[in-house]
């Protein structure tokens, strides 16, 4: 269902792209070009590039994000960053548990879990991802692996803690592909995303929960896939880095007589 509580957000994901002078290049051009956005704008850089890109951002509405953390605090635990250090740093947000990282990683539900209690503790906006390969939809079992995730991922929260979590629904099988899933497949399990969410923690929360559609979006799909209910905002990849095609994105256009 669509709220008027719900903030659209765009949010670009550079993943391990960019150098220095690229990452404040594209962070000025980002910043320049969400003036009179219709809605939030964040990125999420390379740990590398988080510091100059804090300075750039500094003062704008843009949201700076990190793509992981490690959920203890502090200690031994070479080549791993905190969530009080991304913090420190200068951002608002985090990723968490982007299909990368439970694929090529080895992230479990259980360390998502830890992980999204770091950022909350932290005072970080944990952008939660969850999503599908093409094997198990193909084998029907999309709302399943949605639903364990998460069961899994949000197990142990008292329900005000979570207010502040943003959801990205991103299936694997459109995650760089250029396949990107149409607007009713988005639609669908957005609602059951919406839906598992009440039922876990309450229809209050869930109703005000941001949803994003992750998943080859880009200048030419962004409209339609935002005109959708329960479609709150794209996380977005490969198109996140150039410009001007992102701020097309950023910039979307709702078609006439959507219901959002
Ligand atoms: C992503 O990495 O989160 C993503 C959605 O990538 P792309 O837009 O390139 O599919």
């Amino acid at each position: 269902m669509a709220s008027s509580l719900r903030k659209p957000l765009i949010a670009g994901n550079w993943k391990m792209h960019l150098t220095l002078a690229e990452s404040v290049a594209l962070a000025k051009a980002v910043k320049d070009g969400s003036a009179n956005a219709p809605g939030e704008v964040a990125v999420f850089a390379p740990f590398t590039a988080l510091s100059v890109v804090a300075e750039v951002l500094k003062g704008s509405p843009v949201r700076l994000g990190a793509q992981d953390l490690h959920w203890e605090t502090h200690g031994a635990y070479t080549g791993e960053v905190s969530a009080n250090q991304i913090k420190d740093v200068g951002c608002q947000m985090t990723l968490i548990a982007h299909s990368e990282r439970r694929r090529l990683f080895h992230e479990t539900d259980e360390n998502v879990n830890k992980k999204l209690k770091a950022a909350f503790a932290a005072g970080l906006v944990p952008v939660l991802c969850v999503g599908e390969t093409l094997e198990e939809r193909e084998a029907q079992r999309t709302f399943k692996v949605l639903q364990t995730q998460l069961e899994e991922g949000l197990k142990g929260f008292a329900p005000a803690a979570l207010a502040p979590l943003v959801i990205a629904y991103e299936p694997v099988w459109a995650i760089g592909t250029g396949k990107t899933a149409t607007p009713d497949q988005a639609q669908e399990a957005h609602l059951f995303i919406r839906k598992t969410c009440a039922r876990l923690y309450g229809e209050a929360w869930a109703s005000g929960l941001r949803i994003l559609y992750g998943g080859s979006v880009t200048p030419e799909n962004v409209d339609t896939l935002m005109a959708q209910p329960d479609v709150d905002g794209a996380l977005v990849g490969g198109a996140s880095l150039k410009v001007p095609g992102f701020i097309r994105i950023i910039q979307f256009q709702l078609p006439a007589g959507a219901k959002r």
